[in-house]
């Protein structure tokens, strides 16, 4: 494997090696990402999740801060001082763990009113908690698709629904393509005893935003049930902050509906939204949570966060000044941001070699982004993928869009589609 286009793909199961030979030769390959600042799990902790972060990032000039643009914490609710307060009452009150899976005595009385308040934010009956939220997707999934069901899915869709559906009957449509799903429907009508079609509210890597009113009546008509994972779209879309749903006036049209404490809520955790008999059959079927321990009692700091969403909705509109004016300075220097609706931003480059020196000179400018690049994205689509929050500032975001305007007079960065890197 040529070690400079390689990606982790590529060392899941090279040909002939034994696990341990597996495990060494990705070593060797991780060693010569880290040697030249590829990698991005780096040893965070010089400061608390925020818009800025110290890092101490070997070759980059020694401890410095960066703007960071790799968090979800979209409006910082995790520093919130009222988030930090109800979860240390809680600590204070609860200890810090749950002792036991909920089906044997975990489930607490701080788990309930947080499931009852997320059912009450989706004006919904019924809510379910789960540790991640890729657990609340693969989990519904793994326990509600049988042999005799099918989902069709978005290829866009995160990793964990994949992972929920990857032993069962499923097929995928192409990204948002609303004849492309209507011809999986037609193929497979009838033939199912259930039919599930599933989407991301908002994509994760495009920012892009389903395309739901279309969808959802459309898979009505044909007798299949709507699942949504809304991660990236809950708190920032929305006169409310309600999401994709709220966007659409959809609330009592998706029939099973995901999402996750760990970015606008600020915390760690993961749930499922649906009727109140399929969130029974789940809490007693679904594996991942019959036999796992619940949430710690921490997780009252994302049940503070949903009510600061409506308590304090001049944050929403900070991301989305900080959205629009960054934007807009990427589009004016003729960067190809793609369909971003959210506030996941990427910027296209198509080439894998281009996206690490982007990312090394982002670095050298004291800028923190992710290079994104398959298998997160297809071959040709590297990126470098910024998501950006309530709380940057004016300064945080002209340092980003000078130094893009630096690196562009260097590097051609946005590539043709006829100059897309296999
Ligand atoms: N869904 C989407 C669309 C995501 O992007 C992610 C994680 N980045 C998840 C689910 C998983 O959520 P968590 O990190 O809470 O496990």
């Amino acid at each position: 494997i040529d070690f400079n286009h390689a990606t982790f793909k590529d060392f899941e199961n090279p040909e002939g090696m034994s696990a341990y030979e597996r495990a060494a030769y990705f070593n060797e390959y991780l060693d010569f990402q880290q040697e030249r600042g590829q990698l991005n799990y780096r040893l965070m902790g010089l400061t608390p999740s925020g818009p800025t972060i110290d890092m101490d990032i070997p070759g980059y000039g020694g401890r410095k801060p960066y703007v960071c643009l790799v968090s979800n914490d979209y409006m910082n609710f995790s520093q919130h001082p009222l988030v930090k307060k109800a979860a240390m009452d809680a600590i204070r009150r609860w200890g810090t763990g749950s002792g036991a899976s909920p089906a044997i005595g975990g489930h607490y009385e701080y788990h309930q009113e947080l499931e009852d308040k997320i059912a009450r934010f989706f004006f919904r009956d019924a809510a379910m908690l789960l540790t991640t939220g890729y657990t609340a997707n693969s989990a519904t999934m793994l326990s509600l698709l049988q042999e005799k069901d099918l989902a069709i899915i978005d290829m866009a869709v995160h990793a964990s629904m994949h992972e929920g559906v990857r032993a069962k009957n499923s097929v995928t449509f192409m990204h948002n393509n609303i004849e492309h799903l209507e011809k999986r429907l037609k193929e497979s009508y009838g033939k199912f005893q259930t039919v599930f079609v599933i989407v991301d509210g908002v994509y994760s890597q495009d920012g892009d935003i389903a395309k739901l009113d279309q969808i959802a009546a459309l898979a009505h008509a044909y007798g299949a049930y709507v699942v949504m994972d809304d991660a990236h779209g809950t708190g920032v879309i929305g006169d409310t902050g309600r999401g994709v749903v709220e966007l659409y006036n959809l609330y009592d049209k998706i029939d099973i509906m995901t999402g996750t404490l760990s970015k606008t809520f600020g915390h760690l955790g993961g749930y499922v939204v649906a009727s109140p008999e399929l969130i029974r059959f789940l809490k007693f079927q679904s594996r991942q949570h019959l036999f796992s321990v619940t949430s710690s009692p921490a997780v009252v700091a994302a049940s503070k966060a949903i009510d600061l969403i409506d308590e304090e909705p001049d944050m929403r509109e900070a991301l989305w000044e900080n959205i629009r004016y960054f934007k807009s300075g990427l589009i004016s220097m003729g960067l190809d941001v793609g369909t971003t609706e959210s506030a996941i931003i990427p910027v296209k480059v198509r080439n894998l070699a281009k996206t690490h020196e982007i990312n090394s000179m982002l670095l050298h400018a004291g800028i923190y982004a992710t290079p994104s690049m398959y298998p997160a994205v297809s071959k040709k689509d590297s990126r470098i993928r910024m998501s950006l929050m309530a709380t940057h500032t004016r300064p945080h975001l002209d340092k980003v869009l000078n130094a893009f305007d630096d690196i562009r007079t260097k590097i051609d960065i946005s590539q043709k589609e006829s100059e897309r890197q296999e």
